[in-house]
């Protein structure tokens, strides 16, 4: 039995890993959790009976205990109780489906107990990732990725030697406002914003593809997963997101992973690393898919990316500043309180104000995303 606890069961990554679950019968879940979402959890207890479920919200979770009375579980709640789930000792493996830095201590704490890591959870390797590769590295657990892109270029690296690597090559959709200029960004809608052309995703990530700022998290999180340096990155726009990435070796010979906008790949490959399983859904037809086109992306208009490579080359803190305004922007722009292009504007402003702290430890990680919602708080 392969045995999962899911942080942040109730969001799109996480409900299709519980898809996964449902079709591979080898597979417990012995654990759950969400912020406030009980309507959803109450259904994935009675589905699929975990032992141990967090709740971030204490009032939601007094609901949840009254719902499920019924039943021998035990319901915890907080940052508390995110960490209990991560090191719970029935579970094998921690699929990080959370969203936001928030991920970054459960995700330490399940590393400590000696749980392989399945990580969509980008946020935590950006801001963290020279604390938590080397973590790993010491606890002897595999941080094995969720994230398509990541996915693919885990799937071309297998059997294959980090030396051999010459470069990296990320795809990307180019976003619902690809082909626009600055000019027609200023009018951009919240609605227009949430449709993504290929995916279907949380809505925090789907703001985030909009912008380009996932693309340069990507970036963020390809570099300490492949221990590869921002010079040996490229980003490639594929509209049709059909390759989710490729890596060109030393010889000049490309691989890449081609497929249809399924996450429930990933997942599954991450789950069961390094064994394929058969997975329903719609396969590739090569006779009706007539062309999959390049493009540069365009780095003068949407400015996620290039920030995201100056943060990254900065170092130190500067990614939590990057991520973590980042975050605080996305949240007011789902609640209407800010334009599309204030995004990039808040972003820019904050990691202009910062003063970089070298080699940050967890808590000057955690002082910094305080300090950074807070000089944004008292400005917008
Ligand atoms: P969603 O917004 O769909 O889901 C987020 C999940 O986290 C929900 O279960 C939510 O619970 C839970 N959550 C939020 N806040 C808290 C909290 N304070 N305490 C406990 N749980 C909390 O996000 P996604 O699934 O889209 O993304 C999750 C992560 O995966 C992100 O880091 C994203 O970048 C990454 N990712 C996502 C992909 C996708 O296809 N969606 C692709 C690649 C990476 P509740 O429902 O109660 O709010």
């Amino acid at each position: 039995m392969k045995k999962i606890a899911i942080l942040g069961s109730t969001g799109s990554i996480g409900t299709q890993t519980l898809d996964v679950a449902r079709k591979n019968k080898d597979i417990e879940v012995v654990g759950i959790s969400a912020g406030r979402n009980i309507k959803m959890l109450e259904e994935q207890i009675r589905e699929f009976h975990p032992k141990l479920v967090a709740v971030w919200d204490e009032t939601a979770a007094e609901e949840l205990r009254t719902k499920v009375a019924d039943l021998q579980i035990r319901i915890v709640t907080g940052m508390d109780g995110l960490l209990e789930l991560a090191a719970m000792p029935e579970s094998d493996i921690l699929v990080t489906a959370i969203v936001g830095m928030i991920g970054i201590r459960p995700t330490m704490e399940a590393i400590r107990a000696g749980k392989d890591i399945a990580l969509a959870n980008k946020e935590t390797l950006v801001t963290a990732g020279h604390l938590i590769m080397p973590m790993a590295k010491e606890y002897g657990v595999r941080i094995l990725p969720v994230d398509s892109e990541h996915s693919a270029i885990f799937q071309a690296l297998h059997g294959e030697k980090h030396g051999e690597i010459h470069k990296l090559l990320i795809t990307a959709s180019g976003g619902p406002f690809r082909g626009r200029t600055r000019e027609e960004l200023k009018t951009v809608t919240l609605a227009d914003t949430l449709k993504h052309p290929n995916w279907v995703m949380g809505q925090k990530i789907t703001v985030d593809s909009a912008t380009l700022v996932n693309k340069g998290l990507e970036v963020m999180e390809a570099k300490w997963l492949f221990d590869m340096d921002l010079d040996h990155i490229q980003v490639v726009v594929q509209p049709q997101s059909i390759i989710h990435s490729m890596v060109e070796f030393k010889d000049g010979a490309v691989m890449a992973q081609l497929g249809t906008p399924d996450m429930r790949l990933p997942i599954q490959y991450a789950l069961y690393y390094p064994e394929r399983r058969y997975l329903d859904g719609e396969r590739l037809d090569f006779s009706t898919l007539k062309q999959i086109t390049f493009e540069e992306p365009d780095m003068n208009t949407f400015l996620g990316l290039p920030m995201a490579m100056k943060a990254s080359s900065v170092g130190g803190s500067m990614p939590t500043v990057f991520n973590a305004s980042n975050e605080l922007a996305v949240k007011k722009f789902l609640e209407q309180k800010i334009s599309f292009l204030d995004i990039y504007d808040i972003i820019q402003q904050s990691m202009d104000h910062h003063t970089v702290i070298e080699n940050p430890n967890l808590d000057e990680i955690l002082t910094t995303e305080q300090a950074v919602y807070q000089w944004i708080e008292s400005r917008w």
